[in-house]
């Protein structure tokens, strides 16, 4: 233990992991447990991104890449900026990176010092909260509730700001809500920013095509945002890439060429054959991928007409991502064999045990009211988990 350092040894352990050893404890003694708690789409990556990477690879396309990716992917991603976003960069503000997960890791690497404090709207997305702490920041919780769609107001954030505040991180759609904000409320929470010109936003939009209401709005969309915001997006969610590993932002160029010194000491840039297959990926119109949104729009239906009839589920009908995340506070105190649901913790782990479902427990994702599946499963695999969970509710 001693040998590891202290950066390490307070990193707490991630409630998901406990959850998947849990799982495959229960798979390896053959139960049948059905997965609702994975963050990926189980489509296949669409056949003509795989044909580019096949090009590649044919292309000898093998050598170390520009750190901060290859130039026609980075002139790909400046048109998808511009065409799906209305946002225009140039070249030194965009950076290419293993995944989105890197990108945020990059950021909080080159903005955060150690003390700084980064507001963190709950739900967030598991990994911001560790990644703050790793660059020895620190996250400032700021709670919602089902009620108000799990979105943070714009007085919430004010009273979260103080003269520490260093940057803002949320995710729209949201990952785990559902949740995105739309024009109006983003206005009104840069109104606030305003009078704070320092703070740094992060505004992850990996869930931008995963929508089912339309109007994806970025806030750097904004004028007086656009200097301060790290748009950060990346193929896995919208195109069934999540092993392709690339991710990539639109931020102010200092901010570009810090995440790129620092990436070309840690991984001297992403993969070059998952660029090259990332370019076809941008390149194509958004009605390539439009099955994989629809199929996701039906899912839901399913999944929240399914729920609405499980007692002590309460749910909203989140407007993107795959994700529900239902407040079960109301079982919280009841209990089975002798044992209490004091929390989403035990109920996520009673489900797993005696419906044989995995979901995620809110607390991952600093909520402790809730509860997160995903529906990025079969509909067999969605009705068969919901009578289970039903069943072992009742
Ligand atoms: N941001 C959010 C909100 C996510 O849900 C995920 C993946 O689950 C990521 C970032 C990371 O994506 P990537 O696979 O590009 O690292």
């Amino acid at each position: 233990q001693n040998q590891l350092s202290d950066r390490i040894n307070k990193l707490e352990t991630s409630a998901t992991l406990a959850m998947a050893a849990k799982t495959r404890e229960l798979k390896a003694e053959g139960k049948n447990i059905i997965g609702l708690s994975l963050g990926e789409p189980d489509f296949n990556t669409p056949d003509f991104i795989k044909e580019a990477a096949i090009q590649a690879i044919n292309d000898n396309y093998n050598s170390y890449t520009p750190v901060d990716g290859y130039d026609e992917l980075k002139q790909a991603i400046i048109n998808k900026f511009k065409r799906d976003n209305r946002l225009t960069y140039d070249k030194s503000q965009i950076v290419v990176s293993t995944g989105a997960k890197q990108c945020l890791a990059n950021v909080a690497m080159v903005c955060i010092n150690p003390g700084d404090e980064v507001i963190l709207p709950c739900p967030y997305w598991v990994s911001y909260n560790d990644i703050v702490k790793i660059a020895e920041g620190v996250p400032v919780e700021v709670p919602t509730t089902i009620e108000t769609d799990f979105k943070m107001t714009p007085d919430q954030l004010e009273a979260a700001i103080t003269p520490k505040t260093k940057m803002l991180w949320f995710s729209s759609p949201c990952n785990p809500s559902g949740m995105l904000y739309n024009k109006e409320e983003l206005r009104a929470l840069a109104d606030v920013l305003k009078k704070y010109p320092d703070i740094i936003v992060v505004s992850d939009e990996i869930y931008e095509h995963i929508n089912f209401v339309g109007g994806h709005v970025s806030i750097a969309e904004f004028e007086d945002m656009y200097d301060r915001t790290v748009t950060v997006n990346g193929v896995s969610k919208a195109f069934a890439m999540t092993g392709w590993r690339i991710g990539y932002i639109g931020a102010p160029t200092h901010i570009a060429r810090a995440c790129n010194k620092i990436q070309g000491q840690f991984t001297s840039g992403a993969n070059c054959i998952a660029q090259r297959a990332t370019i076809a990926a941008l390149e194509a119109p958004v009605s390539k991928i439009s099955f994989m949104i629809d199929t996701f729009k039906e899912r839901r239906k399913l999944i929240l007409d399914l729920l609405s009839e499980v007692p002590g589920f309460k749910c909203n009908a989140p407007q993107g991502a795959f994700y529900v995340f239902p407040d079960v506070s109301e079982l919280f105190g009841k209990s089975f064999r002798g044992k209490t649901i004091k929390n989403a913790t035990d109920l996520s782990m009673y489900l797993l045990e005696e419906a044989e479902v995995a979901t995620v427990t809110g607390e991952a994702f600093g909520d402790a009211n809730c509860i997160r599946l995903s529906y990025a499963a079969s509909e067999k695999e969605i009705t068969q988990a919901i009578q289970q969970i039903k069943a072992a509710l009742s």
